[in-house]
């Protein structure tokens, strides 16, 4: 569960009142936070007190926490955090919940901080309603100045305020895409003001399109808007730029820093955009180099003379060369940093930089790639969504549906949980034989650092998606960690199944598939006749497909030859949907109702009865009247 949280983090609670304690129990539990009280409820359990003022409290906690979560009156918190408030770019989430825990309101720094989604989260957990009053939510729009995040963009100079109000006007948006994930655009709903499709390094007004009211760019070169300008305009900088660099042992931080900025500068491009340092391997213990890395949170990519020297590059040099064993580093080093890039192409060409008061000398080149660096440990969520119904998903798995970047589904239970997703989040739907391709997919998502949601009905470890993932890893020879994995369980079709006639499993039970599609017809038979033998109660997944209906017929001899004709059988269609439809009968005469994909069969054991409409296997193996031992 704490991965679902880890955004928020630190993250810390306040309540006044033991109701508001009762309240936000379970988000402290769910997230590991601290829950505050004042000192008149120091008798309250898993509590910390503070004396004195909360709003001297609040000012020691304000700095070192990204989110609060308040249990107290909207009034009072507004009059608590009031003095404290700086700047939505740099002030944490602060979300209330109510006291009768009806509502969750999304309080402060709901883009940017992060509290629309923490409110959504919290909300979910504890089936409350979200209440959120930013206008981006109301036009199923992302959050203009979040809207890179997911990708790691750095948000840039610009008039973020009038964009955001042009957009809440709905007026027409002009956007410049020269870099970064496009994938927001094909995720947008309609309509939406937004333009695309202008030439690259143009902002030229298209004849056939309103004209925009506002313009945004997303790309590495840094932009200077005058601040009369006609158009409000904001920039985001995907890191796309490699930055190599060569030089002299024990050159400073500052200077390699300087060295940096200068050759970006000249080139009109924004220290936002750039992705990591590359060089060579005999550098990577150089001291200032080390420490920029760490400092800023710079990747550093480090090659042999070996790699660098099969790069093509513009300014060799044979002194270089003579050095190290090739005749380029910087330059060839960005390509490569660049690189996986499919074709990353050098954007500056080598330039060499000293400072005079300073001892060493710098080489700088920079290699544009194509897709950005995000800087995230991607992270997998395998989410069972249950049968059909929402409230019959775990409120995990609707946190980890509701939180993650990009959620990949079969498009019928990528519907069945529409009303949790929010705008702005990536959505791939596909067609349910598409199962490798949406595994392929979703791994490639998380190895670039998104979060990513692959979503399975029923449990997503029961003929779900997560064997077919985690199997797709393992050929991947994953280390275990990147991405990091976490499986959300949910109610298999067996368990819903049962729950509409009543307790069929109740004691040993197995389950058994009848597709062939992934295992040979042979040992499905072997294991039915097993089943069969071993007196299991057995549920038969994917029992009836259009192509395939002898199974069901095989099935049914094998287990005549070990039962009474009179077993009882339920055939559960759709269970938990609208079209539900449940059929009680017995072995001999099962095959005579419709079967179908949508279908599970559950199979009584010997001791199986029906009484009324219900089906009752009893707890113990000693007879149907025994009572519970
Ligand atoms: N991961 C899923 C199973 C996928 S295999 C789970 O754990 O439930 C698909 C089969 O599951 C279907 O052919 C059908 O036999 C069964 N099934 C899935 N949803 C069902 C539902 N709502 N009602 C009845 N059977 C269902």
């Amino acid at each position: 569960m704490p991965l679902l949280f880890q955004d928020f983090q630190p993250l810390v609670a306040i309540a006044t009142t033991p109701a508001s304690v009762k309240r936000l129990r379970p988000i402290c539990q769910a997230t590991n936070t601290v829950l505050w009280v004042p000192d008149s409820l120091q008798h309250l359990e898993a509590v910390q007190v503070y004396s004195g003022s909360l709003s001297a409290h609040l000012e020691t906690l304000w700095s070192q926490h990204r989110s609060f979560v308040f249990g107290l009156a909207t009034g009072a918190v507004v009059r608590l955090i009031a003095p404290l408030l700086q700047h939505k770019s740099t002030d944490p989430a602060v979300v209330v919940v109510d006291e009768t825990g009806k509502f969750v309101i999304s309080l402060c720094s709901g883009h940017q901080g992060g509290a629309d989604r923490l409110t959504r989260l919290i909300a979910l957990q504890i089936s409350a309603t979200p209440v959120l009053t930013g206008a981006a939510n109301g036009a199923g729009l992302p959050g203009i100045d979040v809207l890179g995040i997911p990708w790691g963009w750095h948000r840039g100079e610009g008039n973020w305020t009038g964009v955001s109000a042009a957009i809440a006007r709905q007026e027409p948006i002009q956007v410049i895409q020269e870099a970064g994930s496009t994938l927001w655009q094909s995720h947008l709903p309609e309509p939406h003001p937004f333009q695309f499709g202008f030439p690259e390094h143009t902002a030229e007004v298209k004849e056939d399109v309103p004209a925009p009211k506002a313009r945004v760019w997303i790309s590495p070169i840094q932009r200077k808007f005058s601040s009369e300008a006609d158009l409000p305009k904001v920039q985001w900088h995907p890191r796309v730029l490699w930055v190599g660099i060569g030089c002299e042992r024990g050159t400073s931080r500052q200077l390699i820093e300087t060295a940096i900025q200068q050759v970006l500068q000249a080139n009109h491009l924004a220290e936002g955009a750039i992705a990591g340092i590359a060089t060579i391997d005999l550098k990577a213990d150089e001291v200032g180099l080390v420490e920029l890395c760490r400092d800023r949170h710079f990747p550093l990519r480090c090659f042999t003379a070996e790699q660098l020297r099969t790069v093509q590059v513009p300014t060799p040099s044979a002194v270089v060369e003579a050095e190290v064993g090739t005749p380029s580093v910087a330059e060839a080093a960005a390509v490569l940093g660049a690189s996986p890039s499919l074709s990353p192409s050098l954007r500056v060409s080598k330039q060499i930089v000293r400072a005079e008061n300073q001892p060493g000398a710098v080489t700088v080149a920079i290699a544009q790639s194509e897709q950005e660096y995000i800087g995230r440990t991607g992270k997998l969520w395998l989410v069972g969504t249950g049968p059909g119904q929402l409230d019959q998903i775990t409120p995990a798995a609707q946190m980890a549906i509701a939180q993650a970047d990009v959620v990949i589904g079969y498009t019928l239970y990528v519907e069945l949980v529409s009303s949790l997703l929010r705008p702005g989040q990536i959505i791939e739907a596909l067609p349910i034989t598409q199962e490798r391709q949406r595994a392929k997919r979703a791994i490639a998502l998380a190895d670039w650092g998104l979060t990513v949601a692959v979503i399975s009905s029923g449990d997503c470890g029961i003929y779900g998606m997560a064997g077919l993932v985690l199997e797709e890893l393992r050929s991947l020879s994953w280390d275990g960690k990147t991405p990091a994995v976490q499986v959300f369980p949910g109610i298999t079709a067996l368990q819903a199944a049962a729950s509409r006639v009543g307790a069929p499993l109740m004691h040993d039970f197995c389950a058994i598939s009848l597709s062939d599609l992934l295992t040979p017809w042979e040992v499905i038979e072997q294991r039915l006749t097993a089943a069969a033998q071993a007196d299991f109660v057995t549920a038969l997944y994917n029992p009836r497909s259009q192509t395939r209906t002898e199974q069901i017929a095989i099935a049914q001899q094998i287990f005549l030859k070990h039962r009474d004709p009179d077993t009882p059988v339920a055939l559960i269609r759709s269970a938990y949907r609208q079209d539900e439809h449940i059929t009680l009968t017995t072995l001999a005469h099962f095959l005579e109702a419709s079967i179908d994909m949508l279908t599970t069969v559950l199979i009584g054991n010997q001791s199986s009865r029906v009484y009324a409409d219900w089906m009752i296997t009893p707890r113990g193996y000693l007879g149907f009247s025994q009572t519970e031992i």
